[in-house]
This record gives structure tokens, C-alpha cells and sequence, in this order.
């Protein structure tokens, strides 16, 4: 099912003050494609938990229009939309066992769309199966793991086969480890049934690897929207630049003259544009080691993690809060004379932006 949203727009009084309005959602203007596993990604508060309750219905638009497929769902009660939502919590039934939490939003049917009790056991085995959990269909929540229960979670929502399904910080209760093979699961869940899925998350690394399309988005407005590995490459402004990577894009404060693009008196590289001041952004990935290389910097220490090696070093220019980090292959001799190291920048990991408006010189 695709889903669009029309100049979405929601807005709040503020909880601090009765005088302020908050705008939690500004003009949401974009098309989900059916099938497609989407990770909205942000800062907390940036407004992406509304943006779910407002396609599941929980919430009311204060303006705009929300469509799945050609149907425009706005004014429609969430029990209608054909929604399964997914909760940081769980939310779970402690009374009842796995198999009557997964069968519960089966028993509220009514009418024509009344199932069966042997009909209900049947879709909730083919929803538990699908999340690997039908061995565990007679155990209470509190008997289960923390990823176990998520998969019940998940279960319960695909139980009425919905046409979207929402997931809010799905993972975030789960340990590391947990993490990925859960995340994992959803991946697979998500290709199985073909289900056009929203995925909420504040975590970056999480959205990039499962997302066929992630969307960025800061203090209530979509700053981008693309491949995960597109808008990693070519990230539209300073914010996402810095929102996408691990370890963060090194900032630096640099200027553009007769072409040439400058951190203090190197000459980096270059850019086609008019002389100015700018901001420029070396991904740690960028740091070429060369004995002569354009870009110099005090060396401060070197770092190896599994499969990295950092290199930890310091330049004046960098506006970071965190110390500039070259991540190199661990068998590249790097030259360092006098406690200084150079560099040269590899020109698509170097991004530029506007010292005006943050948004990128290309
Ligand atoms: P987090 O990652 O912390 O869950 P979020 O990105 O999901 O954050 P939202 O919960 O959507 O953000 O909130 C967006 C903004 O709207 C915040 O400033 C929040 O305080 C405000 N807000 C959300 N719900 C309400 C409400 N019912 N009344 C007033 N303000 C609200």
C-alpha cells in the first residue's frame, strides 16, 4: 500500500506553556512506495512518534491530508486504516498467554468480519510463525525475553494482515546484540509479507542498514529523503552531514577562494563557486595518509577497534565537539614529521555548505 502525505501539518500547545504553540510536524509533503521499509530518522522531539500517530490515526492532522493508496485515510478512526502499530513498550497483556495477545485484536471483530474461534487460532499460529515464536504460544508476557515479547508485538500486529504497519523505537529496550538480530528479524518479516512499514528510530546506523528509504527529519520539518547510502553520499545540508555516520562527519571552518576550497592555508580542494566563507565536512573515511599531503594536522594519538584503526588528531579550523577522526586500513603507513600528519582528502567524502544556510555547495 502506498502511502502519501499532503502538507501534513500538526501542532500542539506547548505542555510548558499555554501560550506557545509547538509544531511537531511542518508540511510533510511525500510518498512512501508500497512494499517499501521506511526508517524516519531524528533527533528526540523532532516529531517522528506524531508523524506515526497521525498515520495510524491516533492522532488528528491540524492541517493536510493523508492517503493510502487513492483513499484518503484523514478523518478516518484508527480501527479502519488497516494499521498495525508496534510500541517501544510492547504493550502487552500480562494476563493473557502469547497466543490470546497475539488473537486479541481479532476477537474486537464485529459483524460480517467475525472470525471463528478456530479461524482466529489459525491467523494467530501463521503470525507467530512468521515472527519464529510458535513454540512459546502457552507462556505469559513475563515468561518471555525481552526480544521474544517484541516478536509477540510484532506478531499481534500482522495478525489482521494490516496494509501498513507502524513501528515506533521497536528496539530500544533490547540489548546490543538483541538489537541486530532483531532488527534482522524485521528485515526478513518485512520482505516475507511485502507490507509497506514504517520503522521509527532516533538511531542512525540502525535506520541506514534495514531501510530501503530513510527520512530525515529535524525539529518537525523533513530535511531528506532517499537511499540510506545516497543521502549518506550526498547529504543535502549540515544537519543531515552530521545527523548520518559513525564516527561523525569531521566540521570544519573553511572558505572558497578563486576556486580553490581552503581549511586555514591548506588547499584541500576545489569548488566552482564564488569566494565565501563555508563549512566543510571530511567524512573520517576521507583521510588519505601522504607523505606530502595537502592537509595537515597535529597528530594526537592512533586508535584500533576490531577492523578500524583511528587516527586521533587536532587541527585549529575544526568546529566539532569531538576530536577529528581518520579512519584508515590498518596496514597503510601513515607520515608523520614533527608531530604533524598529512593528508590528502578524497574530493566525494569532502562536503561543502553554506555559512548563510547550512545547505550544500556542490
Ligand atoms: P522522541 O524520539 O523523544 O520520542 P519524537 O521525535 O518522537 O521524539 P514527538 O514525540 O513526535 O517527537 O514530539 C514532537 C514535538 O511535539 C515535541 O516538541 C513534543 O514535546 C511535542 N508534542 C508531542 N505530543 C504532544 C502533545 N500531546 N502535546 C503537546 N506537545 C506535544
Amino acid at each position: 500500500m502506498k502511502i502519501v502525505l499532503e502538507h501534513l501539518t500538526k501542532k500542539f500547545i506547548s505542555k510548558h506553556n499555554k501560550n506557545e504553540i509547538v509544531t511537531a510536524v511542518n508540511d510533510f509533503d511525500f510518498e512512501i512506495p508500497d512494499g517499501k521499509l521506511v526508517g524516519l530518522l531524528g533527533p528526540s522531539g523532532c516529531g517522528k512518534s506524531t508523524t506515526l500517530n497521525l498515520i495510524c490515526g491516533l492522532e488528528e492532522p491540524t492541517s493536510g491530508k493523508i492517503f493510502f493508496g487513492d483513499l484518503d485515510v484523514s478523518k478516518l478512526p484508527p480501527e479502519n486504516r488497516g494499521v498495525g502499530m508496534v510500541f517501544q513498550n510492547y504493550a502487552l497483556y500480562p494476563h493473557l498467554t502469547v497466543r490470546q495477545n497475539i488473537m486479541f485484536p481479532l476477537e474486537n471483530l464485529k459483524g460480517a468480519d467475525k472470525l471463528s474461534k478456530e479461524v482466529m487460532e489459525e491467523k494467530a499460529l501463521e503470525a507467530a510463525k512468521l515472527v519464529q515464536i510458535e513454540m512459546l504460544m502457552d507462556r505469559r508476557p513475563s515468561e518471555l525475553s525481552g526480544g521474544q515479547q517484541q516478536r509477540v508485538a510484532i506478531a499481534r500486529a500482522l495478525v489482521k494482515t494490516p496494509g501498513v504497519l507502524l513501528l515506533d523505537e521497536p528496539l530500544s529496550n533490547l540489548d546490543a546484540r538483541l538489537r541486530l538480530q532483531t532488527r534482522e528479524q524485521i528485515r526478513r518479516i518485512q520482505k516475507e509479507t511485502g507490507i509497506t512499514t514504517i520503522f521509527v528510530t532516533h538511531d542512525q546506523e540502525e535506520a541506514m542498514s534495514i531501510s530501503d528509504m530513510i527520512v530525515v527529519m529535524s525539529a518537525g520539518v523533513l530535511q531528506q529523503m532517499g537511499k540510506p547510502q545516497e543521502v549518506y553520499n550526498d547529504p543535502i545540508n549540515l544537519f543531515v552531514a552530521k545527523f548520518l555516520g559513525t564516527p561523525a562527519i569531521n566540521v570544519f571552518d573553511g572558505y572558497i577562494r578563486d576556486h580553490g576550497l581552503y581549511i586555514g592555508d591548506d588547499r584541500i580542494g576545489e569548488r566552482n563557486v564564488e569566494d565565501q566563507e563555508v563549512y566543510i565536512g571530511v567524512r573520517p573515511e576521507a583521510f588519505d595518509p601522504k607523505e606530502n599531503g595537502s592537509f595537515k594536522c597535529k597528530y594526537d594519538r592512533t586508535e584500533t577497534t576490531g577492523r578500524d584503526t583511528s587516527i586521533v588528531c587536532h587541527n585549529d579550523k575544526c568546529i566539532s565537539d569531538e576530536d577529528i577522526r581518520a579512519i584508515i586500513s590498518a596496514d597503510e603507513p601513515v607520515y608523520i614529521n614533527d608531530g604533524v600528519i598529512t593528508f590528502d582528502l578524497k574530493p566525494n567524502k569532502v562536503h561543502v555548505f553554506s555559512k548563510k544556510d547550512e545547505s550544500v555547495i556542490r
